[in-house]
């Protein structure tokens, strides 16, 4: 592609983001970030509270988050926030050690049951599954890997495997033919927990995409990153480095593309394009664009998380001493409950903490906004842990993604066959995982592909 192509990025969240350090990485340097809010970083969202940054939005990474990672050397910063550490408490609000086996000697056969089938699914991984951690999903449906790879080695892979089309089961029945249904015990703090759904609807392939094994053992083990000035700020970081920053507060009201050209109504006014990369919600496109019938028919099958975030703020003695997980809040049935809390800052008692709550479950009864609301705060007292106040909420629009019938069908075939025909290309959430690391990931295989 002509390095002087005029190319127009519409969102600066990571994907938007790191497609401009892409381009740039590549010597394309005339580009356009336009960005809808009055500030960058999008679900990485980190607002000030007390002279300190909370995290309304994403909060952690890992050592296997490698493009985050080729951010933060871009703009010379680290993962400097503080440690995670969490503990557990069942629906009551008891404490509780559910892996520990000292606290629990009757349940040391299934522990070590357990154990013995993540030791399996490792196996799985490595041999039957090899591929199934390359970011992005070309090709699964069909038996075939191509894309990065989530290894240090951090390259292009590409190969056959027909075993990759188990991927498209949803988690639970991946596990069930695999004969490994008690991972999913583990699995599920760091999925259904940060709001990507339950095992019995979602594709096994996004699961172990995201928490692949190694990002898995991260977890476990708490070896995790954040950042002292939020999540946000690597954004912000980004944004500044960047040769153009995101252009804030654009109100994109038309998008034609017509005579190989790409004619944007922003803020009133038309400017030309030759190229547009799409990373806000493609579920939407057709609210501003002259969305094409291939695209309209495939991005009416996604469907999103309804996943609440509220930041409250406790009386000093009803403050908890740390972050706690509900695993018996985990499952549709108890949909609307609060599943994890998080103390960001453990030595500040008038720091806000954060709540975690999912609404809705496929063909379930969505449970209404309010009433989660009151769910949630109710639960919060069930802890101890009383909120006094609260500071912000924030129903997010969370983790885009299609199911099985579609995925095993070949919509991401279709619509990565799909990239560049209108001269546009579409990058974000859905074509990859709804991460900071799977949406940056994708970003740079996408301007390594295309551009
Ligand atoms: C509560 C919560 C917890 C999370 N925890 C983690 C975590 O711990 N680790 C992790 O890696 N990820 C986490 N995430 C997910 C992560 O934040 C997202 O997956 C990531 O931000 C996605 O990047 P994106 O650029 O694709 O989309 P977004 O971050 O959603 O950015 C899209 C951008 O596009 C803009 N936009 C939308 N429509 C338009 C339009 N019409 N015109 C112009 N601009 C537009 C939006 O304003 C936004 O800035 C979490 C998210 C939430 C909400």
């Amino acid at each position: 592609m002509d390095k002087n192509a005029r190319i127009a990025i519409i969102g600066a969240g990571p994907a938007g983001l790191s497609a401009g350090m892409y381009l740039e990485k590549k010597g394309f340097f005339n580009y356009t970030i336009f960005e809808k809010e009055d500030h960058v970083g999008g679900k990485c969202h980190s607002p000030v509270y007390n002279g300190r940054r909370y995290e309304m939005g994403a909060i952690m990474g890992a050592p296997s988050y490698f493009a985050v990672h080729e951010v933060e050397e871009f703009c010379g910063i680290t993962h400097d926030g503080p440690q995670l550490i969490r503990k557990y408490k069942d629906k009551d609000g008891r404490e509780i050690d559910p892996f520990n086996p000292r606290k629990n000697p009757l349940q040391i056969p299934h522990m070590l049951k357990m154990k013995g089938q993540v030791k399996k699914l490792a196996e799985l991984l490595e041999t039957k599954y090899k591929g199934y951690d390359v970011n992005g999903h070309r090709g699964v449906a069909e038996g075939r890997y191509d894309g990065y790879a989530a290894t240090a080695s951090h390259e292009h892979v590409e190969g056959h495997n027909e075993n990759l089309k188990d991927l498209c089961l949803p988690f639970k029945d991946f596990c069930a033919l695999n004969d490994i249904e008690l991972v999913q015990d583990i699995w599920v703090g760091p999925y259904t927990s940060f709001g990507y759904g339950y095992f019995d609807e979602i594709p096994a392939a996004y699961v172990l995409k995201y928490l692949d094994f190694a990002t898995t053992m991260y977890f476990i083990n708490l070896n995790l990153w954040t950042w002292k000035d939020g999540t946000q700020s690597i954004w912000e970081h980004l944004n500044a480095k960047l040769k153009h920053g995101a252009r804030l507060n654009s109100d994109i009201t038309h998008i034609e593309r017509k005579d190989g050209t790409v004619t944007i109504t922003v803020n009133g006014q038309q400017e030309v394009f030759d190229q547009l990369i799409v990373t806000s919600p493609l579920q939407y496109f057709g609210s501003y664009a002259d969305i094409r019938e291939d695209e309209k028919s495939h991005f009416d099958k996604i469907d999103y998380e309804r996943y609440d975030v509220l930041a409250v703020e406790t009386k000093p003695e009803d403050h908890p001493d740390i972050s706690y997980y509900v695993f018996e809040n985990m499952t549709p049935e108890r949909r609307g409950h609060l599943m994890v809390y998080y103390n960001r800052w453990r030595d500040d008692v008038n720091q806000p903490i954060t709540t975690y709550a999912l609404r809705n479950h496929k063909d379930e009864k969505e449970i209404p906004y309010d009433v989660c609301k009151k769910t949630v705060l109710n639960d919060l007292k069930t802890m101890h842990n009383p909120a006094s106040n609260v500071i912000k909420e924030q129903a997010w629009y969370y983790f885009p993604h299609i199911y099985s019938e579609d995925y095993k069908a070949g919509w991401y075939d279709e619509v990565e066959a799909m990239q560049g025909r209108y001269n546009t290309y579409y990058a974000g959430e859905v074509m990859s995982f709804g991460d900071m690391e799977e949406t940056a990931e994708y970003s740079r295989d996408l301007v390594e592909r295309f551009f």
